[in-house]
């Protein structure tokens, strides 16, 4: 039975998707700042495995998490399935990703951190650069949603729990943040040229 939990936890999350949700920011070629040694610049490599060039720690995404928690592996791989919904007799490829409650908060405030990032890039990128220029969409959109965004992600880093559970409900309402998280997934490759590893230092 565990030894089943290990392969479908291993086959449905990669050690990539488990540092996002569990709050790592990872770069698009999947570096993060090692949790585990005092790390400046990233220096873990995530992929299937981990491996950090820094102190050469590695492992799978079971061992990634038991490490980032603290915890043994068969914790590891349950909170694993617990976090992602993953139960061994679901089809692993097909799995889908939808977090538990207590980490709902958590998944909520990356995906605004996410959308955030990338309305400030394309704030940045997308400014017309003279009065005859058409407004690019990407710009109009930062203008327009950058407050309100900031504002949510601000209530949910510092607010007190009534409220944030509050935003935490408005936010899931019909789906809406994991309409958002494909969203951003869709738009950030999208802008993928303009890219330059920024990500992973903001
Ligand atoms: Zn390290």
């Amino acid at each position: 039975m565990l030894i089943n939990l290990f392969k479908t936890v291993k086959a449905a999350v990669t050690t990539t998707e488990a540092a996002k949700f569990y709050g790592l920011e990872v770069s698009r070629t999947g570096m993060t700042r090692c949790p585990f040694h005092e790390d400046h610049t990233p220096s873990l490599k995530l992929d299937e495995r981990y491996y950090c060039f820094g102190c050469q720690e590695t492992g799978d995404v079971i061992d990634f998490t038991a490490k980032l928690f603290g915890i043994s592996k068969s914790d590891a791989a349950r909170k694993l399935a617990g976090d992602f919904d993953i139960t061994p007799d679901k089809a692993t490829s097909q799995t889908t990703v939808s977090p538990k409650p207590w980490n709902t908060e958590r998944f909520c405030l990356n995906v605004l951190r996410e959308y955030l990032r990338l309305l400030q890039s394309w704030k940045l990128y997308y400014a017309p650069t003279s009065p005859d220029d058409e407004m690019d969409d990407r710009f109009v959109e930062a203008c327009q949603m950058l407050t309100s965004v900031t504002y949510l992600s601000d209530t949910l880093t510092d607010a007190d729990l009534a409220l944030r559970k509050l935003v935490v409900e408005i936010l899931l309402k019909d789906g809406m943040i994991y309409d958002l998280q494909t969203y951003v997934e869709r738009k950030t490759k999208e802008d993928a040229p303009f890219d330059n590893e920024t990500s992973s230092c903001a």
